[in-house]
């Protein structure tokens, strides 16, 4: 799945800080029950990275990036977001839920609201953001997607690539500083991946720490410096887009790119 995508080569505006770390992850693991999906995760990421994560089907990479916003529970180990401790105190998962904005694959909007009661849903209700604000807000991130004639319409009257890009606008409109994408393009329509991946390259161009649970690898290699790849709840291997794919370590990681190429 290779689908080009409007930016030819990194723009210098993605750089990558050499002091701040977004989010840390030590010795992390996780069960289900008695099912250990996570394994001994351990994970850096600096300020400005664009972190691809690939795998196959059940490893995990849902999992995992579910538990950096917790909306699932970690069992051992230490995540720091932004320098907040991911622990049982829900006043610091609140914290944490604010920086750190997070996209489906099935887009999870609220089909009774239109798309701009969408967008300011939370700025309103959890900001405390005047209305109108919130509206002119939310007006501003619906044209960096590129839909602001879409305003006033329900989430089902849009198509899945437009629905995506309201999504991702929803969580720009909290103003985060990290975002995490759970496979946004694989519910769309192939006519439809490339309006998503641009504003996903948009984004990455804007300077945000992006991870990304994908296989398009067109993406990877365009916006990411990091792939890494998970099997059965670990991280197998992890390595620029470049070397990643020209030169695979492991067999497990040989034989997912020769199914997905
Ligand atoms: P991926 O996103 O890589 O496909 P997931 O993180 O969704 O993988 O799932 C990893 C494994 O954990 C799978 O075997 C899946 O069946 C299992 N799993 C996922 N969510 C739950 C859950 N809520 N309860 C029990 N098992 C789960
Ligand atoms: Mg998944």
């Amino acid at each position: 799945m290779t689908v080009q995508t409007d930016i030819a080569a990194p723009p210098s505006k993605m750089t990558v800080s050499d002091t701040h770390v977004a989010i840390e992850i030590r010795k992390m693991n996780k069960w289900y029950g008695s099912f250990h999906v996570l394994r001994d995760i351990d994970l850096k990421v600096m300020q400005g990275e664009r972190i691809v994560i690939a795998g196959p089907s059940g490893s995990g990479k849902s999992t995992l990036i579910r538990c950096i916003n917790r909306l699932e529970e970690h069992q051992e180990g230490d995540i720091i977001v932004d320098g907040i401790e991911l622990t049982n105190d829900l006043r610091r998962i609140d914290e944490v839920r604010r920086e750190v904005g997070m996209v489906f694959q099935h887009f999870n909007l609220f089909p009774h609201l239109t798309v701009l009661q969408n967008l300011t849903l939370a700025p309103i209700w959890v900001r405390g953001m005047p209305k109108a604000e919130a509206e002119a807000t939310a007006m501003q991130y619906l044209e960096r997607v590129k839909i602001p004639e879409q305003a006033n319409k329900f989430p089902g009257q849009l198509s899945g690539g437009q629905q995506q890009r309201v999504a991702i606008a929803r969580s720009l409109c909290m103003n985060p500083k990290i975002m995490l994408f759970d496979e946004p393009t694989s519910a769309l329509d192939p006519e439809m991946i490339k309006e998503v991946l641009d504003v996903m390259v948009h984004l990455a161009e804007e300077g945000m720490t992006m991870i990304c649970v994908t296989h398009e690898m067109g993406f990877a290699r365009q916006v990411a410096n990091r792939v890494i790849f998970m099997d059965q709840g670990q991280i197998i291997e992890q390595d620029e887009p470049e070397k990643f794919f020209s030169n695979p370590q492991h067999e497990r990681t040989k034989l997912f790119l020769s199914q997905i190429l």
